[in-house]
């Protein structure tokens, strides 16, 4: 069955493993009929155009916005305003604008002045992602059954809203609307103190002596592997994430620290009931995140390694083991 494209040229403006996978994505769905895309170094346009990503791969962002209906800003937070500022004149009136940056308060803050009357800012943000960076990362796959959250400002057209949410339910998605700044509450917990936690627990390992180092990597399955994948993520952007989403990150890291030492008493003080009753809570929100089909009950993120057998899982090590 053909689909009706919904845009008719899309531009993506920076080609990583975000704009990467929309470009597979867009292609494999028919959501538009062209796509033009374009990134900051030569090397990685020069691979964008020898994966075929693209039906057109240009030099400058400004190239890639003539004449586009819908433009797709797919670079770190950080560079999300200077972006805008040089697209914004060369931007048709009735496009849509919009980004894929896991922070939206400053997005919107830093993008807004550059863009003309006549052209509709729709921000978003799909949660979806991997540890790994550039177009060869990417796959067309990247956002089926995963959540893209879009964050109007209330004065948008709601019709644009309406084909940018067609355009990523068309690539998978399932879309959810909210303020920018719920969202920036709502990730700073989900997404970005977790991250901050991997990147802590394991430089803290790291500076752990020699001899031990060792054997934190030998016996990483005890958990510690976990985190290495999400301390593996993309440096550059996770550093502008927590640049941009600074209040909301502090308050959540907060709320943290104290549990943290709430935990640290009980321990401290042999108070068994405080964590088993912890743990039994947190045992709840995993299984309702795999009910909800968030997540697969196999370890690993449901990525199992290709090179172990996971099916099925040995008794008592089953996550969804009651
Ligand atoms: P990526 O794979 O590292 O790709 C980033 C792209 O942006 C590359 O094409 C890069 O060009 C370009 N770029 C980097 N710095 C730039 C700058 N200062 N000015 C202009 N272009 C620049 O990153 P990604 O994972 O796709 O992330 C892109 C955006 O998606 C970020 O805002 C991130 O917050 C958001 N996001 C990421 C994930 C995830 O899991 N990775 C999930 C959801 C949302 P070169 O290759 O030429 O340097």
């Amino acid at each position: 069955m053909s689909v009706q494209p919904i845009f008719n040229r899309l531009a993506l403006i920076g080609t990583g493993l975000i704009g990467s996978s929309i470009a597979r994505a867009a292609r494999a769905q028919g959501a538009a009929r062209s796509i033009v895309a374009t990134a900051r170094s030569a090397a990685t346009r020069r691979r964008v155009a020898e994966l075929g990503l693209a039906d057109q791969v240009v030099e400058t962002n400004a190239a890639a916005a003539e004449g586009a209906d819908l433009v797709i800003v797919c670079v770190p937070v950080g560079a999300c305003g200077a972006v805008a500022r040089e697209i914004g004149p060369h931007l048709q009136p009735g496009t849509i604008v919009s980004d894929v940056g896991s922070v939206k308060g400053s997005v919107l803050r830093a993008m807004s002045p550059h863009l003309p009357a006549g052209v509709h800012f729709v921000p978003a943000h799909p949660v979806a992602g991997t540890e790994h960076s550039g177009p060869d990362a990417g796959f067309a796959e990247l956002f089926v059954g995963r959540w893209c959250i879009l964050t109007p400002p209330a004065n948008v057209d709601q019709a644009a809203v309406e084909r940018l949410a067609a355009f990523w339910r068309l690539i998978g998605a399932n879309v959810e609307i909210m303020s920018a700044e719920h969202h920036d509450l709502v990730l700073g917990i989900t997404s970005h103190l977790p991250h901050l936690i991997a990147y802590t627990i394991v430089g803290t390992a790291d500076e752990l002596g020699q001899v031990t180092r060792s054997e934190v990597l030998q016996f990483s399955a005890g958990g510690f592997r976990d985190f290495t994948r999400i301390a593996a993520s993309d440096p550059t952007m996770w550093r502008d994430v927590f640049l941009h989403n600074k209040e909301a990150v502090l308050e959540m890291l907060g709320r943290f620290n104290e549990d943290l030492s709430m935990l640290t008493r009980a321990i401290r003080r042999g108070d068994g009931d405080t964590l088993f009753e912890q743990f039994t809570r947190t045992r709840a929100i995993r299984r309702g995140i795999v009910d909800i089909g968030q997540d697969s009950p196999a370890p690993d993120f449901g990525r199992p390694h290709p090179d172990l057998p996971h099916e099925p899982l040995p008794r008592p090590y089953a996550v969804d083991d009651k």
